[in-house]
């Protein structure tokens, strides 16, 4: 199938491209006021402030994801799809490969195909326990206390080179930063270039999108709060529906866009669903629209939809590996667990560690798997 979503509505596509830029360049830029020019506004913008916000510590990070879960109740993931800076460069990761035209990722585009078993929720809720384990160790030994400092903590905690060490100062092997100026942008370029790689692989063997859609522990913790409000605005059917499929094919969740608005009253329902636009500007027909109100009644005869979304793991969308859930949950433990044990390194190496352990765990499943059956366990493009 053509990729409709290069040619679909470039105007909105590169709103949502120049915000993901912004937003990385924002963090860049409060980087270097911060260490560069002692301009201290504000700390740490970052989801890490679930941790502050459970610990009582009320800072920027804290007010930042009170914010985005507030959004979740009004517009969904939008936030998601928008404004998450790895997302960014994630998207940019995927544009990449579209330019060198990586044939077997455009293959693996083209038949959308993703990690996204039923049980998702199971290993996204696991990766966010074990995420939120070091939280409940210092509950364990201080008390809840509520604190108040917009200051704290400093844009580089947990990242390379925070208080001038490349690693955790437990780690067992280290490297001094001076942090003058040079040193500085040397150790933003090379944070960005690691989330780049590191997502760059993981897309090139699970699909568009694939950190969002298997490993993100928050995306879990963000679709908990999906669905709750019954006027938040969904990607809802306005028109009459062909059943042509390009929403489907081009939406970069996996979600079958088509089959949610036949299934749930003209809505997508999917907890998945980043608010991206792509399926609303890939309709041809105007069919789709971002709105609170009811989905206008389909009235026109359409192929049926039989089976709903999940049931459809072979065909385009909410596709999956077929391992099942058994190896599907043992591999995300395993690549959780090595994030943990990379995250002795410093909070940033738990994300780095995590993929590597995923693609590791997940490649050396298929080539067991191919080995015992002889055959490829990977659904094939039709
Ligand atoms: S799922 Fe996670 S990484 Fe992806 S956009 Fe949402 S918060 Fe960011
Ligand atoms: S919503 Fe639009 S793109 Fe999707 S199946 Fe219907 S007519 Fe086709
Ligand atoms: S359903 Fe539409 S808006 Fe939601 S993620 Fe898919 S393409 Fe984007």
């Amino acid at each position: 199938m053509k990729d409709r979503v290069l040619s679909a509505s470039p105007l909105r596509r590169k709103l949502r491209y120049f915000c993901l830029f912004a937003v990385n360049f924002y963090i860049v830029a409060h980087v270097l006021l911060w260490y560069g020019f002692d301009i201290k506004p504000w700390g740490k913008t970052a989801m890490t402030g679930v941790p502050a916000l459970i610990r009582g510590n009320i800072n920027s990070a804290a007010i930042m994801v009170a914010f985005i879960i507030a959004s979740v109740f009004i517009f969904g993931r939008a936030f998601c799809g928008w404004a998450c800076h790895i997302r960014g460069i994630l998207e940019l990761s995927d544009w990449v490969m579209r330019r060198l035209n990586i044939k077997g990722y455009m293959k693996l585009r083209r038949s959308n195909i993703l990690l996204n078993t039923r049980y998702a929720w199971l290993l996204r809720m696991s990766a966010f326990a074990i995420l939120l384990m070091p939280v409940a160790l210092y509950l364990k030994k201080h008390s809840f206390s509520l604190t108040f400092d917009m200051r704290s903590p400093a844009p580089w905690t947990d990242l390379p080179g925070n208080e001038g060490l490349l690693f955790a100062s437990q780690a067992p092997f280290n490297m001094a930063f001076s942090y003058n100026f040079s040193e500085i942008v040397f150790l933003v370029v090379l944070t960005l270039v690691i989330i780049f790689t590191a997502t760059f692989f993981l897309n090139f063997f699970f699909g568009q999108g694939a950190f969002c859609r298997i490993l993100c522990p928050y995306a879990f913790m963000l679709a908990l709060f999906d669905n709750i409000n019954p006027f938040q605005r969904k990607i809802t059917r306005v028109g009459q529906c062909s059943g042509c499929r390009q929403c489907a094919a081009s939406c970069p969740q996996g979600i079958d866009v088509s089959r949610e608005i036949h299934h749930f009253n003209g809505k997508v329902r999917s907890r998945e669903c980043i608010k991206c636009f792509t399926c609303v500007d890939t309709c041809e027909g105007r069919v789709l629209k971002d709105t609170s109100v009811a989905a206008a009644p389909q009235v026109i005869p359409r192929a049926e939809y039989d089976r709903r979304p999940w049931h459809n793991e072979f065909k385009n969308m909410q596709s999956i590996e077929a391992i099942g859930p058994t190896l599907d949950f043992v591999s995300i433990i395993l690549s959780v667990f090595c994030g943990a044990i990379a995250s002795r390194l410093g909070g940033f190496w738990f994300f780095v560690g995590t993929i590597v352990g995923f693609v590791v765990i997940r490649l050396t499943i298929r080539f067991l798997s191919q080995l015992i059956r002889g055959a490829s366990i990977v659904p094939q493009e039709k």
